[in-house]
């Protein structure tokens, strides 16, 4: 018996990496079938190796988290990334993302690409807004290779899904973390200007010892609608500290009078631009249970 990890699935076979870089084609063959467990890309597995770079599945390591969108297992932190310019930063779009990674656990790191176009001092007001937020922060130049040494630090001994709009850099950064790595989905056609969807499945691509990123970006599919409205509050992580501070439990952080967070924001503690886009969220929950009665 060994342990190892699924980096890739097709059609009931399961590609999973040994310790030693190894990989042994199984077949899923083990109790967690009767639970109707199916394998995913990013389980810790124990196999039984029979020869021949072949093998069977036995069990499945219980599972740390579970993203949908691409399917893979254990993912430990999302790489969100924005261009500092081409395109502009969407700042509803990054909050947006930044919900969804708060909703789904999982560490982050924000990743501000094409440093050589930010001329504005972009980066300067983004990384105070984001770093006051909690937030790692890096800027990175994915033709010149700046900071990606950086990147790589944070990336070590962890499974890491990339995640933002599409024209910012993403597959550049990856293909910069390893040569042949090309990432197949998400880029824009520049000719027709829609975005191409590919059914290919996701895979892990290792970039070192214990470090995989997933070659499909995640988190292309950004509804609030699903999200309590009370429940919202704890995405935005700089809240949690003032949250036990408003007068009423009950605080929605809107207009209610002695609310912490409202507080803060004035004071400066917490960035206006998060707020408001909190505000803008916790509206649109609400506009969707209004219409989905
Ligand atoms: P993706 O859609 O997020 O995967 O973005 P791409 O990796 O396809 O990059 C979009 C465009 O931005 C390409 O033309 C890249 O060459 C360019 N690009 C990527 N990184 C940088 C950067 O750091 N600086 C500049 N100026 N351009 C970049
Ligand atoms: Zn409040």
């Amino acid at each position: 018996m060994q342990e190892g990890i699924i980096v890739k699935g097709i059609a009931g076979f399961y590609y999973v990496e040994l310790p030693d870089g190894q990989t042994i084609e199984c077949r899923a063959r083990g109790k967690f079938r009767k639970d109707n467990i199916v394998p995913l890309v990013g389980d810790k597995v124990v196999i039984e190796v029979i020869g021949s770079g072949q093998g069977f599945i036995k069990e499945i390591k219980e599972r740390k988290s579970q993203l949908i969108r691409p399917p893979v297992a254990n993912v430990d932190q999302v790489v969100v990334v924005f261009a500092l310019k081409e395109p502009d930063i969407s700042f509803t779009l990054l909050d947006r993302l930044l919900v969804h990674v708060e909703e789904n656990n999982l560490d982050c790191i924000l990743c501000f690409n094409k440093s050589d176009l930010d001329n504005d001092g972009i980066f300067e007001k983004v990384n105070k807004i984001y770093s006051q937020a909690g937030y790692k922060v890096i800027k990175t130049n994915a033709l010149n290779k700046e900071g990606i040494d950086e990147l790589k630090d944070f990336l070590k001994g962890k499974i890491s899904v990339f995640a933002g709009p599409s024209g910012v850099g993403k597959s550049t950064l990856f293909n910069c973390l390893q040569d042949k790595v090309v990432m197949q989905t998400g880029s824009v056609s520049e000719k027709i200007g829609r975005g191409r969807h590919t059914t290919r499945h996701a895979q892990l691509i290792r970039i070192s010892d214990e470090t995989y990123l997933v070659d499909t970006p995640g988190f292309s599919v950004l509804d609030l609608s699903f999200i309590e409205p009370h429940k919202l509050q704890f995405d935005f992580r700089e809240f949690r500290d003032y949250l036990t501070e408003c007068k009423f439990s009950s605080c929605l952080h809107v207009k209610e009078k002695g609310c912490a967070v409202i507080q803060n924001v004035e004071l400066g503690n917490i960035s206006r631009s998060r707020y408001e886009n909190y505000l803008e969220f916790l509206n649109e929950i609400f506009e969707a249970r209004r219409t989905n009665r």
